[in-house]
């Protein structure tokens, strides 16, 4: 530890009594435990307390929502947090994400409707975790690292310094009476109390998405909804996978209800809303979302007869992004404190691996006394380009909802970008690193016009889609390319000529699935138009649209487009998806150039 560190140590055995600390974190949620943690471990000389309102024992299950984790938020907590082993003894490996679209009438069997997922456990694993749980362990292992932590502590109100050299005054009540911390640094880890964020008005809202939940002392298995004699459909899942361990979502126009496995036999079910064709007022009772379960959901329904709910919980509103999350005046907000993108994926523990990192490498540069004002302000605006990005990702999937091939496709391409592109954000620390950012971006920058591209392409489809092209169970780990893309965004130790690289290919990779989307759709709702593409698909993936008239001036066709070899990604999913129109591009030996 430098001289810096040393000196505010002393500082602070001098005024052990009257409660200075380095760092004071109000939350000892999910986010501020891991960050105290990930502090620790990084700065072992510097003095921690957390606060809690809440004390142990948490409980079990029923407790918090946000169990089901992304491969990349459980990269976070495995290789970064150091809990793989605790992850896999007491949670639950996540068998991916499970979707069945509704067909035309609620209500149809769950064999008859379409479905999507994995069909083994892929590397690096994802988790269900159960909140209660997690948190009791992660408060025990604070302790363990000589972490003090406040249980029973309210953050009734606190005073941010007033320049450099002083000390954020943070007072806290609990059933003992009143006492108050003193902190060079404050980091607000209250969730969605957001203290700091709510006292700066620093919220930018993004409201109509709905949510409630509850939990069931049983497992719902969707596999029970299905007679033992359908028997393809039993055995497609996989080699023993049981569709019970996938996070499960059935998912209809503008909605999505979750069902996730917990440990000990408990199911955690949640309906989400773009409040569009759901009101959010349609479900926020437990009668009231009773009542829709059994309309919109009567599969789930009858599956929840006799069970009592544990718990009942709604969230009008839900997804917020901070302007600010961190500050050269010694403050941060992590987790939800800082932002709530969207459910639908479980990014949550990204958002808190990303700001918890971000902080503690500030943390670390103000004890070793290096100036970083500037840096903050350059990552403020990435933070929070990066979750509103998220945002407007994820929820843009909402509009696809009710069209079953192009909502998979939808997912196929976030899950795919989330992976080539945001997962070495964390993986290789991109977040501290503005210079190769930059770098980066100057490969990949045209990445956001792709995507915007694909959106209008997708929106065009779902207003013209006839259903020619269908499909019944998609196995994405049967499709070679995504199973390399999880492995490409996870390798470890890329230098800075292999992240180009690596950039570079994705953006190939992203360009080609375009045209495959592009193809698709042609296929289904313009299947003359593809006479007009040419064998050696010389297409423009920046052009792609379902007007032929504006083809020339996009210069979709232009001859001097590069061909394009799209072999490896039709042909396995045209073996799931039926589109015979295009077997044509599988006939042709192109060779990319
Ligand atoms: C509908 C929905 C579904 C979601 N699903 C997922 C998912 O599948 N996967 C995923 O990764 N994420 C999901 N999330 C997000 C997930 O819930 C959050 O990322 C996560 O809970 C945030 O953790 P946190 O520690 O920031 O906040 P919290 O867990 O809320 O912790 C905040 C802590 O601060 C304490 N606190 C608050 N105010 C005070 C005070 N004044 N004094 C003292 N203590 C205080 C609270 O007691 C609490 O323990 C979902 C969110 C929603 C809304």
């Amino acid at each position: 530890m430098n001289e810096a560190v040393s000196r505010t140590r002393s500082a602070i055995e001098v005024h052990e009594v009257a409660s200075e600390w380095d760092v004071v974190v109000c939350g000892a949620g999910v986010a501020g435990l891991t960050f105290a943690l990930q502090l620790r471990q990084r700065l072992p000389g510097v003095s921690i307390a957390v606060v809690d309102r809440l004390e142990r024992p948490l409980p079990r299950a029923a407790f918090k929502v946000g169990e089901a984790t992304t491969e990349a938020g459980a990269w976070y907590l495995t290789e970064v947090i150091g809990i793989g082993d605790y992850l896999e003894q007491r949670h639950v490996r996540k068998l991916g994400l499970r979707m069945y679209f509704q067909g035309d009438t609620p209500g149809h069997s769950l064999d008859a409707r379409p479905e999507i997922g994995v069909s083994r456990f892929l590397t690096p694993y994802a988790y269900s975790v159960d909140r209660g749980r997690l948190e009791n362990d992660l408060r025990g292992l604070l302790e363990e690292r000589a972490i003090h932590l406040i249980e029973g502590g309210n953050v009734a109100d606190f005073q941010l310094a007033a320049d450099d050299g002083a000390w954020h005054e943070i007072r806290i009540e609990s059933k003992t009476g009143m006492r108050r911390l003193h902190a060079r640094w404050l980091v607000d880890g209250s969730g969605r109390r957001a203290l700091l964020r709510r006292r700066m008005g620093l919220t930018q809202h993004n409201p109509g998405y709905g949510s409630v939940w509850f939990r069931v002392a049983t497992e719902i298995d969707v596999e029970d909804w299905v007679a033992p004699e359908s028997e393809s459909w039993h055995s497609r899942a996989g080699n023993g996978a049981r569709r019970y361990h996938a996070t499960c979502h059935l998912v209809g126009p503008g909605y999505w209800v979750w069902l996730i496995a917990l440990p000990g036999g408990y199911t955690s079910i949640g309906i989400v809303s773009n409040g569009k064709d759901h009101p959010y007022t349609s479900f926020n009772t437990p009668d009231k979302c009773m009542g829709w379960i059994e309309r919109n959901e009567p599969l789930l329904a009858a599956a929840l007869q006799g069970h009592e709910l544990c718990d009942f919980a709604k969230m009008p509103n839900y997804s917020y992004v901070t302007r600010q999350a961190f500050s050269a005046s010694r403050w941060a907000c992590i987790g939800e404190a800082a932002a709530f993108p969207d459910p639908l994926y479980g990014t949550g523990f990204e958002v808190i691996a990303l700001s918890n990192s971000m902080t503690v490498n500030f943390i670390e540069k103000d004890f070793r006394g290096t100036p970083c004002a500037r840096e903050i302000d350059a990552a403020n605006r990435f933070f929070t380009q990066y979750c509103l990005g998220l945002t407007d990702a994820i929820q843009s999937s909402y509009d696809y909802f009710g069209h079953p091939v192009i909502a998979t496709l939808k997912v196929l391409w976030d899950t795919l970008a989330g992976w080539l592109f945001n997962a070495p954000l964390l993986t290789h620390a991109l977040y501290d690193d503005p210079e190769m950012r930059l770098r980066l971006r100057a490969e990949t920058g045209r990445f956001y016009f792709l995507s915007r591209r694909l959106r209008r392409l997708m929106n065009e489809w779902s207003r013209a889609q006839t259903q020619m092209v269908r499909l019944e169970y998609l196995d994405f780990t049967r499709l070679p390319f995504f199973r390399a893309a999880r492995q490409a965004g996870f390798r470890k130790e890329m230098d800075a000529a292999t992240l180009l690289a690596h950039h570079r290919d994705s953006l190939a990779l992203m360009e080609r699935f375009t045209l495959v989307i592009f193809l698709l759709a042609l296929a289904d709702c313009r299947p003359g138009l593809l006479a007009r593409v040419p064998d050696d698909l010389r297409l423009n993936a920046w052009a792609v649209g379902l007007d032929p008239g504006r083809w020339e001036v996009d210069g979709l066709l232009a001859r001097d487009n590069p061909r394009h070899d799209l072999d490896d990604m039709l042909r396995p999913l045209l073996s799931m998806i039926r589109a015979p129109v295009l077997d044509r591009f599988l006939e042709s030996e192109v060779v990319g150039g």
